[in-house]
């Protein structure tokens, strides 16, 4: 270590490292096609995704794959991260209901996404990951996230509508509560659906008025969204 005064040379070039590595991997996601705005490029650019993920990990926190987080779940791969959110199409000012908050990376996205104009609400069943991801926010100072320990598949209705609604767990089939809590105003939501275990299909619904229109995007692998209106 080589310590001038309170500045920690090692520090410094650990993070520009990581800076580094991330640059890499937003222009490898944006040379494939998969980040396509720039706003989610720089929500990708700025959020250091290294920080969400357990020390022994951090190094790989740059590849373009999954990583375990504990509680036997996993945050999902940088281009699943991009995806959502280009199909979600999030401007500033927006609230919105995330369901698995994990390691807490997405909902930071989300949060640079909505700017300090708009609201994130995310919601996650292990406390141990709330707290985790509580403490992470705080540090980057994100203060537009409202976070809670509940089973997520039945929404939150008191904040509710939601002009987008984010599920990072794959489910049976879209609960009907998340469709109500959707704004009828083109509110939209992206989910896995399928088996518990694999096969799953990532889709994206839309709300007009009474009416709701769904699209499926591609096969995905998530882990289940366990809850009242998921699997048991
Ligand atoms: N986006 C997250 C990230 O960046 O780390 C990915 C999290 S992981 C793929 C999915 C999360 O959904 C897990 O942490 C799991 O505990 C949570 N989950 C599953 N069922 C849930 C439910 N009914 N309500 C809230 N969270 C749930």
């Amino acid at each position: 270590m080589k310590n001038l005064g309170d500045f920690n040379i090692d520090d410094y070039n650990e993070q520009s490292q990581m800076i580094n590595k991330r640059r890499e991997m937003v222009e490898k996601l944006k040379l494939h096609g998969i980040l396509r705005s720039n706003s989610v490029y720089q929500a990708m650019l700025t959020i250091p995704r290294h920080w969400f993920v357990p020390k022994k990990m951090q190094k790989s926190a740059y590849q373009d794959s999954p990583l375990p987080i504990g509680n036997n779940q996993t945050i999902s791969a940088p281009h699943m991260h991009a995806m959502m959110c280009e199909y979600l199409e999030i401007q500033p000012g927006m609230k919105i209901l995330e369901i698995g908050t994990g390691s807490g990376y997405h909902t930071a996205l989300l949060s640079f996404l909505v700017t300090e104009r708009g609201k994130v609400y995310t919601i996650e069943r292990i406390k141990n990951l709330t707290d985790r991801a509580e403490s992470i926010f705080s540090r980057l100072n994100l203060t537009n996230i409202y976070i809670k320990v509940d089973d997520g598949t039945q929404g939150w209705l008191e904040n509710s509508p939601f002009d987008r609604i984010l599920v990072t767990a794959a489910g049976p089939n879209i609960p009907q509560v998340l469709i109500d809590q959707l704004s009828p105003s083109h509110g939209k939501i992206c989910i896995p659906v399928g088996d518990r275990y694999g096969n799953q299909e990532l889709i994206v619904g839309e709300k007009r008025g009474e009416k709701f229109y769904t699209r499926k995007k591609c096969y995905v692998r998530f882990v289940p969204l366990i809850g009242k209106f998921g699997f048991s």
